[in-house]
């Protein structure tokens, strides 16, 4: 069409979420008709946020400051950690302000027929941070789906020894939902109705 440049630029754009081939090359014709306005400072956005950002080494959050802005914000409340699935969660549960606590990013669900394991997943330093003191409610955030489930179940397990009050997001996450889709009204609600994991 106009060169292996073009051919792969559109590859790439098409690889991505929401992205198929078609509107690959609409971005691609789009970049290259402005390449001063549009595909320079979009190539430099790019080459930037590669090199600064990296998880944070404490709650898995994505930000170019380690530990990251939401750990470090004094004033956010340190005693409640929200456990999601990942940062599209966190992205969600901060757009929808509704938590006002930090978080811990587990990078996946457990899943037998994926073969995920606790020692694939952010769990040892989520407990590490639990055994520093200080934490007395973990909410777990996960999606309704049967690994959702499953995680809340088995991590309800691991942490309640822990001392701390274990609950999950109450009823309105439609099963096989991400958080990341829901609206903010539906996941405010969720929170709210936010209820203690019973004994045993
Ligand atoms: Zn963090």
């Amino acid at each position: 069409m106009g060169g292996p440049e073009i051919e792969r630029l559109i590859a790439l754009l098409s690889k991505l979420p929401g992205l198929g081939p078609r509107s690959a090359r609409r971005a691609a014709l789009k970049l290259l008709q402005q390449p001063e306005a549009r595909m320079l400072p979009l190539a430099g956005a790019l080459s930037e946020a590669a090199r600064a950002v990296k998880p944070c080494s404490r709650c898995g959050n994505l930000d170019s400051r380690d530990p990251c802005t939401i750990c470090t914000d004094p004033h956010r409340d340190p005693t409640t950690i929200c456990v999601v699935e990942g940062v599209g969660d966190l992205w969600a549960l901060e757009r929808a302000h509704v938590h006002r606590g930090l978080y811990h990013v587990l990078g996946g669900t457990l899943s037998a027929l994926s073969g995920t394991g606790p020692e694939d997943l952010n769990i040892s330093p989520l407990l590490a941070r639990l055994r520093e003191g200080g934490v007395t409610e973990v909410i777990l955030a996960l999606g309704a789906t049967v690994d959702g489930a499953t995680t809340t179940h088995w991590l309800t397990e691991k942490l309640k020894p822990l001392g701390v009050t274990v609950s999950r997001v109450g009823q309105g996450m439609p099963i096989g939902g991400a958080l990341d889709v829901l609206d903010d009204g539906t996941l405010a609600a969720a929170l709210r109705a936010r209820r203690p994991v019973g004994a045993g």
